[in-house]
């Protein structure tokens, strides 16, 4: 019945409502901005580029694909490639991105980056008080400001990082396998042609003795 469905939410808000003088877990809201709400692992608001290490240039992931730069449906990413290339994480030579820059204004936060990136470079973070006064530039966020550690990730997605952390373990393994695979084929392939020089060096015939020239004829 209507009536009684209406007595018994009633009944609901005053027992947190009272109760919230006497237990904590009654209260619904924090004294926000001094207090806040442990945000959920799934929350997410706005990008940002993860690195490796402690140097936020060297170890960032982002290989300038551009993939994000084209699925991104407000094109609010801009990115311009580097000419030079420096170590991946897998150690390979890699472009890396001369510019990276995501204007937050603009930001619908769908994810589609991240779903796009095939490098784990870019993901969603939960930081949401980003409000300035200064509208174009407070909201332009350039490499340096979405840099972010791979500890921070952990610590704030540390479900996806791991699945993160496992995906790059796996690339990292597969291509120190197929290094090791390559350096033993060149060390094979040297070995091979150097026993080859050596057997055809053995068998080069030894040059005849000159002939005997016939005596003088005797007078
Ligand atoms: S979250 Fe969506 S809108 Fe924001 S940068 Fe990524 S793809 Fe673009
Ligand atoms: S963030 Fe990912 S998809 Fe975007 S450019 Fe970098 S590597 Fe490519």
């Amino acid at each position: 019945m209507l009536g009684e469905q209406i007595i018994k939410g009633m009944a609901v808000t005053a027992r947190n409502f009272f109760g919230s003088y006497v237990s904590k877990e009654r209260l619904t809201t924090v004294q926000y901005p001094e207090e806040h709400l442990a945000q959920k692992e799934n929350t997410r608001q706005f990008p940002f580029l993860v690195y490796d290490g402690d140097d936020w240039e060297k170890g960032l992931r982002c290989v300038a694909c551009q993939i994000c730069e084209k699925e991104c449906p407000p094109k609010c990413i801009y990115i311009v490639k580097s000419k030079d290339k420096k170590p991946d994480y897998k150690g390979q030579p890699q472009i890396y991105p001369l510019t990276f820059d995501i204007d937050i204004s603009v930001c619908m936060s769908c994810q589609i980056c991240v779903e796009v990136c095939p490098f784990e470079s870019i993901k969603m973070d939960t930081k949401f008080e980003l409000s300035t006064d200064d509208r174009f530039g407070g909201l332009l966020l350039t490499k340096d400001k979405l840099a972010k550690s791979n500890t921070y990730y952990q610590k704030m997605h540390p479900q996806d990082a791991a699945e993160s952390d496992a995906v790059i373990a796996g690339e990292k393994a597969k291509a120190e396998a197929k290094a090791k695979a390559a350096a033993e084929a060149k060390l094979k392939a040297d070995a091979e042609a150097k026993a080859k020089a050596a057997a055809a060096a053995a068998t080069v015939p030894i040059a005849a003795p000159a002939p005997t020239p016939p005596p003088p004829p005797a007078k």
